[in-house]
């Protein structure tokens, strides 16, 4: 039988407790996984198991994907009504709105994040429900063809049906929003399946979820490993799309697995190296602090971080004065302390992989102008870190480190520094700082990125899409475009008799 894990909370910024379930949720219900397997929840502020969660594997997925089909063709799918599930989506955004605190919590325990950021987060997460997907569940509609014959001609945005989610371990739970919030609006029943190393806040709201009053196997979240859960939705032949969040390298395989088993419809959100422009003319207050929240924020590990800043050569010592001071200033710690900026990394093997990169960046003769170490502590913290006197081949200009590691290369020619720009696989996000409007829009239009921030840094809002160019993936979250992620179109044409 699937356990409960309760846990007391006694951090300055929180005092509470959470109770949650760590069985995979399957139709409506918290079970024990297919093999009886588990996996191990680390805390990354200490290095120590939180709990142990089960391990879906395809066998669980597999039964997962029965339930969902089978809400799908009797409570939900073309069965509930827009407005129907415009309310059930207002109710759970009510209830996590009402655990907000308790959510931020679990997701700094599980995650490292910063407690009192994310509470604030939590705002945002909750509106993208009320205000914002709940109010298209009742507004999807096709459109009327004139086609010049003696016709009715019209299309429907119906529902794909099963679809699966496989979200990173970055924003466990704004990704968990962003994924399950337009598919469940157009009426899709869903198998989503968390990071292994951060299943928790998935597992409370799947209990959130079912409060809520959402029909029994309409939502499924099945924690597991990527080689196996994560592979077996990607390959299910009853799963119609597969939406996904990561890296580059796992959306390749995603992709061949859908080509390889029933050509499902994919979505793919992946990885970003994203440069940040800073002109001559630009407002350096603003822009030091645009550029340490766009790479420092959630210790770089952000999808969209700006890790490479490029400053004209005018303001390029005064920038770097100030923004060295500024990553100098920051507090690490205990995410549940009082005045602490960030907390560690979400894991060991991350840990490694960054401090990797730190090394590679040395070796390959880059300097380091600020740290380049770990900061003390039982867990996986590692301090802002800053390097100067790149070339534009060396590993940490082109790929993508996800951590609080960052490139800062002086520029003068404008042309030149679009091309830097735009020189690696990736083209998630871009940030350009100047006061010359003609100069930033200009550079913002000629930069091959799905978003670009001009003189603000990470801003993302419900209505606004977000997604790549080139390696960083296709189709959007977020908007009305992520609605088209989750609809099949489909044209009726009615023959009409003309009446004498
Ligand atoms: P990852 O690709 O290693 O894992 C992401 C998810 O895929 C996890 O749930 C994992 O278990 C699963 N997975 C792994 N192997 C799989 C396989 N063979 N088949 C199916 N699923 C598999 O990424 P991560 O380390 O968890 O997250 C970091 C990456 O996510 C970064 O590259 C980051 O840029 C990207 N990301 C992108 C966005 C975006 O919106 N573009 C947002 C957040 C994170």
């Amino acid at each position: 039988m699937p356990q409960v894990f309760s846990y007391k909370f006694t951090g300055e910024l929180w005092q509470g407790e959470t109770e949650l379930n760590t069985g995979l949720f399957i139709d409506g219900k918290f079970i024990d996984g297919c093999h009886g397997t588990t996996i191990d929840v680390l805390n990354p502020t200490t290095g120590k198991l939180i709990t142990k969660v089960a391990e879906g594997t395809a066998q669980d997925v597999d039964v997962a994907v029965k339930a969902a089909q089978k809400a799908f063709d009797t409570t939900w799918g073309l069965n509930a009504s827009g407005a129907a599930r415009a309310a059930l989506l207002r109710k759970l955004a009510d209830l996590m709105d009402f655990h907000k605190e308790e959510l931020a919590a679990i997701e700094a325990l599980d995650n490292g994040k910063w407690t009192v950021g994310i509470a604030a987060l939590k705002n945002t997460i909750a509106l993208i429900y009320k205000q914002y997907y709940s109010g298209w569940a009742d507004k999807i509609t096709g459109q009327t063809l004139e086609t010049n014959e003696s016709k009715l001609t019209y299309t429907r945005h119906e529902p794909i049906g099963v679809v699966g989610q496989i979200i990173p371990w970055n924003f466990p739970l704004l990704l968990m929003t962003w994924k399950i919030a337009p598919a469940l609006a157009t009426g899709n029943c869903i198998i989503l399946k968390p990071s292994e190393f951060t299943p928790l806040t998935a597992l409370r709201m799947a209990a959130l979820i079912k409060e809520a009053g959402f029909p029994d196997g309409v939502v499924n979240v099945i924690p597991g490993y990527g080689e196996v859960a994560g592979a077996a939705i990607a390959a299910h032949l009853d799963i119609e799309k597969v939406a996904f969040t990561g890296s580059t390298l796992v959306g390749r395989k995603i992709m061949q697995a859908a080509s390889q088993s029933n050509i499902k419809g994919v979505a793919l959100e992946l990885g970003g190296k994203s440069p940040n422009i800073i002109f001559d003319d630009a407002d350096l207050d603003q822009a030091v602090a645009a550029a340490a929240l766009g790479i420092f924020w959630n210790n770089g590990q952000v999808c969209a971080a700006g890790s490479r800043i490029f400053v004209q050569a005018g303001v390029y010592d005064e920038f770097l004065k100030r923004f060295t001071a500024r990553a100098k200033s920051m507090v690490i710690g205990d995410p549940f302390a009082k005045g602490v900026d960030e907390g560690p990394l979400v894991s060991k093997p991350h840990f490694d992989r960054v401090m990797g990169y730190i090394k590679s960046g040395i070796e390959q003769g880059a300097t380091v102008h600020y740290s380049g170490e770990e900061h003390s502590g039982d867990g996986y913290f590692i301090k802002p870190t800053i390097f100067t006197d790149t070339t534009p081949d060396m590993r940490i200009v082109q790929e993508e480190i996800f951590g609080p590691v960052v490139v800062v290369i002086k520029f003068t020619d404008e042309d030149d520094v679009i091309r830097q720009a735009n020189n690696t696989i990736y083209g998630l996000a871009a940030l350009v700082f100047s006061q010359n409007t003609n100069r930033a829009l200009d550079t913002a239009h000629r930069l091959k990125a799905g978003t670009v921030w001009v003189n603000c840094a990470g801003q993302l809002h419900a209505n606004v899409p977000f997604g790549g160019f080139k390696q960083s993936g296709f189709g959007r979250d977020l908007g009305e475009y992520a609605l088209h992620n989750y609809t099949n179109i489909k044209a009726v044409q009615v023959g009409l008799q003309r009446r004498k």
